[in-house]
């Protein structure tokens, strides 16, 4: 893993969200949760229309993105509405909890219900590793393809958001990547069931703006470069062309630039690790070029795909350790 290691420092939209709820009193009347509110607790949590009152000791332990989080000044807050005083850290709003303590996350009951430590580092390893097969560091076949069932392909915001909480950096290049084939869901951010909105930070959009059309360039240009190392006269030698060489004369291959051209228009979104051929009906493809010709040309394009994913972190100005 190429992650840094250090504990998390908060981010400066992390950072915005504790000292902005920390100066106000708690907007609304969220509904208590009974089974989590210990009357000695030490710090106050309210997650959307439920608070809990929890211990800052045992919260940090199990869920150490509140250390740094709960280290900036929080002062004593108070329920002006319903006169309700909390003599100890208020913690409302916070995106960055939202993940971590949903109302209904069984992590986050079991970690306040055993009162060890033991349940919560193995439900987030579970969860980490589920993730690393979604968005995987190594240019692979997908053992899942992307949305799997049941997800929303404006996910991909959500785990961008998770990579950076919990310092797990090789999830960003693919999670990223996966955001740049959104539309306006990119802008507009995942939307839970409850309708609460969780968005890419002003950074990370940007970036996805950025390596969008960085990366809709470099799916041209691979299919250039495939096609160049494909007809080189030395490759063809091994394994010959079944149309004596017709797939490389130059009306082949001012047809073959036509049919590259052609995809434009399909394309949408950058998809650079997607064969040419697949994005192209079966009349055309099988009048392209023959079938041993294709093989050669998804060859050419998988060589390219290894040094264009070697590079993918660099799109969104990561530099990863052990990528690929
Ligand atoms: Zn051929």
């Amino acid at each position: 893993m190429g992650q840094n290691s250090s504990p998390h420092k908060p981010n400066r939209t992390e950072v915005l969200a504790v000292t902005g709820m920390a100066q106000n009193v708690v907007a609304s009347s969220p509904e208590r949760d009974d089974k989590l509110w210990f009357d000695d607790g030490t710090v106050v949590l309210v997650v959307q229309d439920t608070e809990f009152r929890v211990y800052r000791g045992l919260l940090e332990d199990q869920f150490p993105i509140f250390k740094n989080l709960l280290s900036l000044p929080q002062p004593v807050t108070h329920d002006r509405d319903n006169h309700r005083d909390y003599p100890c850290p208020v913690v409302t709003h916070a995106s960055s909890c939202k993940n971590l303590c949903a109302r209904r996350s069984r992590p986050f009951r079991r970690a306040f219900a055993s009162g060890t430590s033991t349940t919560w580092p193995d439900v987030e390893k579970e969860a980490l590793d589920y993730l690393k097969m979604l968005f995987p560091s190594a240019l692979s076949r997908p053992t899942i393809s992307w949305p799997p069932k049941g997800f929303h392909p404006s996910s991909a915001i959500v785990v961008v958001n998770i990579a950076r909480l919990t310092g797990k950096h090789s999830l960003l290049p693919i999670a990223l990547y996966r955001c740049c084939q959104l539309d306006a869901n990119i802008t507009q951010g995942f939307i839970y069931s409850d309708g609460y909105r969780e968005t890419l930070s002003w950074e990370d959009l940007g970036r996805c703006f950025v390596a969008r059309s960085r990366l809709t360039q470099e799916t041209y240009r691979l299919y250039t470069r495939s096609f160049l190392a494909a007809s080189d006269t030395s490759r063809r030698r091994k394994e010959p062309c079944r149309s004596n060489n017709t797939c490389w004369e130059a009306v082949a291959a001012k047809k073959f630039f036509t049919v590259a051209n052609g995809t434009a228009d399909s394309l949408e979104h950058p998809l650079p690790f997607v064969h040419l051929e697949d994005h192209l009906p079966d009349d055309v493809r099988d009048t392209t070029f023959c079938d041993t010709c294709w093989k050669m040309f998804r060859e050419c394009e998988e060589e390219e795909h290894r040094v264009l994913w070697q590079r993918l972190p660099s799109f969104f100005g990561l530099d990863l350790l052990n990528w690929g």
